[in-house]
């Protein structure tokens, strides 16, 4: 059997190593730490945790990434596998031991009959006689080949830096005084006129925010991000707002073409507008508020915006160097390159984000390629799945891939609702379920059926169809 090659063995590419090689197909892994190092890695490690140690919360009965992990120890992952047996005590989350973690799944992987590491840089698009390769070279892919990906793909489809807006869960949002529209009523490509839902300001409302912006407690760029080409494009908010007053009135804030039907009589002094975020409507982004806020600051300021004041955020703004593609436009639900087939993505290059989802694309991607190797179909997992919400948002959840897509942690925003007579109403006492205990009912009925249904699918690839 001909060799998949991954390029790249951090999270993603070492799961996707893992993978494919238990499915009996060989592997290559090519990877430059050894000759070659990055701004943010300190060793020549497979899977190195480049900051925190933290898989984030491993609780599966209510909480999204806890449901990730489950599925991911179902699916025989290396990644979480490993991290439960380097486990240091951090409560309810999953943390571990970075050195004794990253040793163990870089030995386990050399160990592998099927696996051949390779220490080397990959820095073009590779030659065609790798006919199946996994790019999972991460959010700090070499510049080389980057550019590489960037010149095949187009300027605008692969990203350098992410400028994260903050984006605001549908039902935290005050539409007693937002309003949806569109500017101008202009419609969108499908004739629709209210695509974005509006916050107006008035003067002092708006001052008293640039006031915050301004104050507000801010992270640092590191000086190697500063230095990478690319950097124009994507100034935070609060950068904006100190080289003027004005300035994201005249930008990202500025209220023409927008009425306020709560009182059609008063012209907003400013608006900020959110922007529809994935195809099932619960989640919606910040348009142009990118920020280096730091988090609690970043929630109490924006919480000062009409309609926003009770906003709970699926995920908040932030600007990191981050190569990444704009997989919905470029990768097929395979996580293959639609427009060169032979290429598959994984990992953080594919606009997922964190660890643990960077590994969950490598697990997939492992398999998708072992399979197709082997003459065999795989369907993606069900979109009910926390593996599969995460690969359909980066391949086709996401609305209007081209601009607005952004890096995504897993969250119960990508699942689809479930059936509403599921959802327990009342706590066990009987009494009425309200607030917070009832999101958790609800993300409680979602986890059963994530694993339920994951099981279902793992079960239907270790009993193939009999051949009649
Ligand atoms: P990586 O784990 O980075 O692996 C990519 C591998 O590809 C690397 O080993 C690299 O050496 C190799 N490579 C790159 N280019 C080439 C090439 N041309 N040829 C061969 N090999 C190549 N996530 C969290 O969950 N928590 C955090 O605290 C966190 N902190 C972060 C801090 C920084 C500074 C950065 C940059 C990212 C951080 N992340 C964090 C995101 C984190 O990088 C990812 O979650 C995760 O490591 C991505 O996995 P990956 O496999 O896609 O990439």
């Amino acid at each position: 059997i001909k060799p998949i090659h991954i390029i790249g063995g951090g999270m993603a590419g070492s799961e996707a190593a893992w993978q494919a090689a238990n499915m009996g197909v060989p592997v290559i892994i090519h990877e430059m730490r050894g000759v070659r190092g990055t701004e943010a890695h300190q060793t020549d490690k497979l899977a190195e945790l480049v900051c925190s140690n933290s898989f984030r919360s491993d609780d599966h009965t209510s909480n999204a990434v806890g449901v990730l992990h489950e599925e991911m120890r179902r699916a025989n992952g290396l990644i979480i596998t490993k991290g439960g047996e380097h486990s240091v005590p951090a409560g309810s989350a999953l943390a571990v031991d970075r050195e004794g973690f990253s040793e163990d799944v870089t030995a386990t992987l050399e160990a592998h009959p099927n696996i051949t590491i390779v220490r080397e840089a990959v820095d073009d698009i590779p030659p065609e006689d790798w006919d199946s390769v996994i790019i999972a070279t991460g959010p700090l892919t070499s510049i080389k080949l980057a550019e590489a990906i960037r010149a095949h793909t187009g300027e605008e489809d692969l990203a350098f830096f992410d400028a994260i807006a903050p984006i605001v869960y549908f039902d935290s949002i005050d539409m007693d005084k937002a309003w949806r529209q569109s500017r101008y009523d202009k419609p969108g490509p499908h004739g629709e006129k209210a695509a974005y839902i509006n916050c107006g300001m008035n003067e002092a409302q708006y001052n008293a925010f640039i006031d915050a912006l301004i104050a507000g407690e801010k992270t640092e760029f590191k000086d190697w991000e500063k230095d990478t080409p690319y950097f124009e494009g994507c100034l935070p908010i609060e950068v904006m707002a100190e080289r003027g007053r004005e300035t994201l009135r005249f930008g990202p804030m500025k209220p023409v073409g927008l009425t306020n039907p709560h009182d059609p009589d008063v012209k907003s002094y400013a608006v900020v507008q959110l922007r529809q975020d994935n195809a099932l409507g619960t989640l919606w982004n910040m348009v142009g508020f990118q920020t280096k806020l730091k988090y609690g600051a970043q929630a109490d300021i924006f919480r000062m915006i009409p309609g926003l004041e009770n906003a709970q955020f699926a995920r908040l703004g932030g600007i990191h160097r981050n190569t990444f593609l704009n997989s919905p436009k470029l990768l097929d639900s395979q996580l293959r390159m639609k427009s060169m087939p032979r290429l598959r993505f994984a990992g953080q290059v594919t606009g997922v984000e964190g660890y643990v989802e960077s590994a969950a694309m490598g697990l997939l991607a492992g398999r998708f390629a072992a399979a197709e190797r082997l003459g065999q179909e795989l369907a993606p997992p069900p979109p009910t799945t926390a593996l599969g919400a995460l690969v359909g948002h980066i391949t086709g959840g996401h609305l209007e891939g081209k601009q607005s897509f952004q890096p995504m942690n897993i969250n119960f925003g990508l699942f689809p609702d479930p059936d509403p007579e599921t959802i327990p109403k009342k706590d066990e006492e009987g009494r009425r379920l309200r607030g917070k205990a009832k999101g958790r009912a609800k993300k409680g009925v979602q986890a059963v059926r994530a694993l339920q249904d994951i099981d279902a699918w793992l079960a239907a690839q270790r009993e193939p169809v009999a051949a009649e």
